[in-house]
């Protein structure tokens, strides 16, 4: 898919989150990888409103170290878009990296401490974990659960050393406690249907506690 289009779908899908109420004003940023260069991702602009974002309002970001590469006059990236650099710069073959501000994400409680950052929380063994490609039939699964520092680059280096001393989640997506989902895929496509997936999950999980 060429860029343009790419832009246009990402576009698509904020106004669909934002009628869904997982993008609440500007709340959440949507991201996708430059094909063409592989070095380079778009993501959502700083401060736009996300039911009326348009596929202009995008910034281009360095896959390598996150240095902003260009942007419309007035447009500033995304608070969070050290996550999205560090998600893209991991795994190669991610194309797409959503994050989104949902209920039931913000009621779910685990406790995880500032000091230990992160905690491994079990996933139920539900039918929709088959669009995450897991087929088992009772797999014991975890989901990795970040602290919300109020500094976006710290949670971010906490991700970027779980990634590189744990591994990669087996499920695609990693949660900030108090804050929302980020999931990410092979196209935005991929993407999409992971979240979608995540959000039943964790409103699953929200019901049972
Ligand atoms: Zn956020």
């Amino acid at each position: 898919m060429d860029l343009i289009s790419s832009l246009q779908e990402v576009t698509k899908l904020s106004h669909l989150y934002y009628s869904r109420q997982w993008m609440f004003a500007t709340a959440g940023n949507l991201s996708t990888r430059d094909n063409s260069s592989h070095t380079e991702f778009w993501i959502t602009a700083s401060g736009k409103h996300k039911g009326e974002l348009k596929d202009t309002d995008f910034v281009c970001v360095s896959v390598k170290d996150g240095t902003l590469l260009s942007a419309k006059e007035g447009l500033k990236p995304s608070a969070e878009t050290s996550i999205h650099q560090v998600l893209y710069s991991q795994m190669p073959n991610v194309g797409s990296c959503l994050h989104v501000h949902t209920l039931e994400s913000n009621l779910l409680e685990f406790g995880v401490g500032k000091e230990e950052g992160y905690r491994e929380i079990p996933i139920p063994p539900i039918e929709i974990i088959k669009a995450f490609g897991i087929w088992d039939e009772k797999p014991s699964l975890t989901m990795p659960v970040f602290y919300n520092h109020t500094d976006v680059p710290t949670i971010a280096n906490q991700i970027k050393r779980y990634f590189t001393t744990v591994g990669i989640p087996k499920v695609p997506f990693l949660l900030i406690e108090g804050h929302g989902p980020t999931v990410w895929g092979k196209s935005i496509a991929e993407a999409n249907k992971h979240l979608e997936a995540v959000h039943f999950l964790l409103q699953v999980m929200a019901r049972r506690v």
